[in-house]
């Protein structure tokens, strides 16, 4: 059923972020005061806020959440000829970013329940693949270092952290947390995003905080916050009084307007989580025991913010014929990512072979989500 306001129906969109009257309130004010560039006051409270949620110290607001997985993967020092470890379910902006830094995505599996990195698959494939070289591990196929894992907490569900850190800690590789989805998430009772060496959210539009386009990144770890600051406030020195700057930078800062909107938004976040979960058990108790679905779910002892919500057919011809049937009633339903190895330009990236993502890509379909649903 389409939604009516007023007289005029309106399709039921996937994702629709709230704007109240206090935000419109608080951009109109930064706007009045004039500060409204990256170097505005406001942008560092909103790092401020940002860093008591997720628990991070260093929080560097950027003018993406691709600008921040940038940052941070240059920040752990990912280069040219490096491989990542990405999961070959995901937006296409964690293995861009990859490429952004001359490296290539190397695509792993994702389980099946919440859609992340699936620890088992990864321990598998690098005790086929990994081979101890001179710094640090390289994949014996194609004779790059391996420099990172980069899980991405799919639709919010945090990724089984403890098992991915085991083998990060094994191997000797960095933790990057791609945490776009999943503000204000939690893993066995802490927040997701800098709970492995730096991560990175999202507050493009549609996702649960926004400011318009944006996203910050985040760490415990001083010099990495340090390096991503000052990579991305175009390597411009403080230390003198000159313009001088000591490496190529990047433009990377989110201004001041945006962080107005973000800091006004970020104020509701506990109240949006609730409202998303309680969707979550509406759609949870709507499906149950409908033959042939299931919805993918938080993993145990974590908690989602569930900013998607996603239904899981038995096939792919019934995923293309749920998606006809919302679509023609104005329910803007839609398929979940393609698997990254097969988007053109990541075909002849490594990859684990035979994964399962291929499948539940097939047969996975995104369902409105928004919290006023
Ligand atoms: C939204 C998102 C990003 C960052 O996107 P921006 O639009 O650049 O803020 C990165 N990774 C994932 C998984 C995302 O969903």
């Amino acid at each position: 059923m389409a939604r009516v306001i007023g007289t005029v129906p309106r399709p039921v969109a996937l994702h629709e972020p709230e704007i109240r009257n206090g935000d419109i309130a608080a951009v109109a004010d930064c706007v009045r005061g004039g500060w409204v560039s990256p170097v505005a006051p406001i942008a560092r409270r909103f790092e401020a806020e940002l860093g008591r949620i997720s628990n991070s110290e260093h929080v560097i607001v950027c003018s993406s959440g691709t600008a921040a997985l940038h940052l941070a993967l240059l920040a752990i020092g990912v280069g040219p000829g490096d491989e990542v470890l990405v999961p070959a379910l995901s937006f296409a902006a964690t293995a861009n970013a990859v490429v952004y830094c001359g490296a290539q995505p190397h695509f792993c599996d994702v389980e099946p329940q919440a859609l992340g990195l699936d620890p088992a698959a990864l321990a598998r494939h690098l005790a086929a693949c990994g081979q101890a070289g001179p710094n640090g591990l390289v994949n014996r196929n194609t004779g790059r270092r391996i420099a990172a894992v980069l899980p991405m907490h799919a639709f919010g569900h945090p990724v089984a952290l403890d098992e991915i850190a085991a083998i990060c800690a094994q191997y000797d590789l960095p933790l990057v947390e791609d945490a776009a989805e999943a503000l204000g998430s939690t893993y066995h009772g802490r927040p997701v995003g800098s709970i492995g060496r730096i991560g990175i959210f999202s507050f493009n539009g549609n996702k649960i905080v926004t400011t318009g386009g944006g996203g910050a990144v985040v760490t415990n770890d001083a010099a990495l916050g340090e390096k991503a600051r000052h990579l991305g406030t175009t390597a411009r020195r403080r230390d003198t009084g000159r313009i001088e700057h000591d490496a190529v930078g990047f433009n990377y800062g989110m201004p001041g307007l945006n962080a107005a909107l973000g800091l006004a938004q970020v104020e509701r976040l506990p109240e949006l989580i609730q409202r998303k979960r309680d969707l979550a058990g509406r759609y949870r108790a709507a499906f149950a025991g409908m033959a042939g679905t299931s919805l993918v779910e938080e993993l145990p002892d974590t908690r989602s913010i569930y900013w998607l919500n996603t239904l899981m057919l038995d096939n792919a011809a019934a995923a293309d014929a749920a998606l006809a049937a919302l679509h023609e009633r104005q329910i803007m339903a839609r398929p979940i990512w393609t698997p990254l190895h097969l988007l053109p330009m990541f075909r002849d990236s490594p990859r684990m072979p035979d994964m399962q993502a291929e499948r539940l890509a097939a047969c996975g379909i995104n369902l409105p989500s928004s919290a006023h649903l």
